[in-house]
């Protein structure tokens, strides 16, 4: 019964050469045949060879004459319906998970959170089913994606997962038998780094890097196109980089590691105690923005910190483009001036001035990301995207 369900919903019956380009359209659409066909590295002829059954099974449409301005016969763009299809992405947090009902390109149509009311894998499956049934509200979904911080295999069992004292469960079976829809889980900084390499600002860079700001600093890379990753991921062994060696120190001890400049919790509490009042993070931020001395000056030493960590995942990684986001990114871009001040100072001054891109911290960044988990995986289906996204063997076609 299930597994009929899931067949009759997958994206396409062909999962054949027309596949990366109907993936290409859902990522970069509306977009032109003329572009298409350059990005596809194919010739006209060949892309309407594969676009015409597409077309046919309504997966793909033409939406109509486009004139960019230029002299010319307007253009004619494909595109895909995002609303087609819906998913449900969720964040896992210590005390609440945060779900969105989204569309085909993870765009955000419903939001909701629900407290936890335990932590035994039991309980809370049982939140996440009553969250994934309020929050699509009828409407059939295609896939649930869930995030969260800890290590994940195979988009489907957490191996471990601190903040709930959770090791090996099968989170995503147990999601699924529970409510009859394909489920993918991953770590939450893995997800959102989908999202941003499908969907978000990183989608025409063969290298990017995102760093996720809020109760942990995490990290994300994609290279060639393709995501970096490893079970050791959720490990967030960037969490404790070292940034100042006159720094603060952490909770494990270590002076001036990134969590001990970059965290909520610790700046939360290095401020009440200089300023002398209990303060929450956004309470120090609003107090740097007013001019306090002790929270600009935190703020300042997190911004230098952040430009050290930028710097050297540049200088390692060569990314295109750095997106900073998570719920923490408020901090990045009140220090941006000397985040980006700091970043100079540890690059060849012959080096490419990186783009410094900031997502708006909204709980929905965590859920485009979750979904964008479960989007792929409908779309791909059985198909293997390192080997689809080769252009050149695209040119056979
Ligand atoms: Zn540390």
């Amino acid at each position: 019964m299930l597994a009929q369900m899931v067949a009759s919903l997958a994206w396409t019956d062909r999962p054949d050469a027309s596949l990366p380009v109907a993936i290409e359209v859902l990522r970069h659409g509306p977009i032109s045949r003329a572009d298409l066909a350059r990005r596809m590295g194919m010739s006209a002829g060949s892309l309407s060879r594969l676009t015409a059954p597409l077309i046919d099974q309504g997966l793909l449409v033409d939406i109509g004459e486009h004139n960019d301005g230029r002299v010319g016969r307007p253009t004619r763009l494909l595109d895909v319906t995002p609303e087609s299809r819906h998913f449900v992405g969720i964040k896992l947090r210590e005390t609440e998970v945060v779900g969105a009902l989204t569309d085909l390109r993870g765009g955000v149509l419903n939001q909701l959170t629900l407290p936890l009311s335990g932590r035994r894998p039991d309980d809370v499956v049982g939140t996440l089913v009553d969250l994934i049934d309020t929050v699509r509200d009828g409407i059939t979904i295609a896939g649930v994606g869930i995030g969260l911080g800890g290590r994940v295999r195979k988009r489907t069992h957490v191996m471990s997962a601190r903040f709930l004292g959770w090791t090996d469960v099968p989170l995503a079976a147990l999601v699924a038998e529970r409510t009859g829809f394909p489920t993918r889980v991953d770590n939450d900084v893995i997800a959102f780094t989908e999202y941003e390499r499908w969907f978000g600002a990183g989608r025409d860079d063969d290298r990017f890097a995102v760093v996720t700001l809020g109760i942990g600093t995490g990290f994300g890379l994609v290279a060639n196109g393709a995501l970096i990753v490893d079970e050791d991921h959720g490990l967030g062994l960037v969490g404790h980089w070292p940034l100042d060696p006159s720094g603060p120190l952490c909770e494990e001890g270590h002076r001036g590691c990134a969590a001990s400049l970059l965290n909520s919790d610790s700046i939360a509490r290095r401020a009440s105690i200089a300023i002398g009042e209990e303060l929450t993070f956004d309470e120090v931020l609003d107090a740097a923005e007013n001019g306090q001395r002790a929270a600009g000056q935190i703020v300042r030493e997190a911004g230098r910190g952040l430009g050290v960590l930028i710097a050297a995942i540049s200088n390692l990684t060569l990314p295109q483009r750095i997106i900073i986001g998570g719920e923490g990114v408020r901090l990045a871009v009140l220090a941006q001036s000397e985040m980006r001040r700091s970043l100079s100072d540890h690059r060849n001054p012959l080096a490419a001035i990186l783009p410094v891109i900031f997502t708006d911290g909204d709980n929905a960044e965590w859920c485009r990301g979750a979904a964008a988990l479960a989007i792929q995986s409908f779309v791909l289906g059985s198909a293997d995207e390192s080997k689809l996204s080769g252009r050149d063997r695209l040119r056979i076609a």
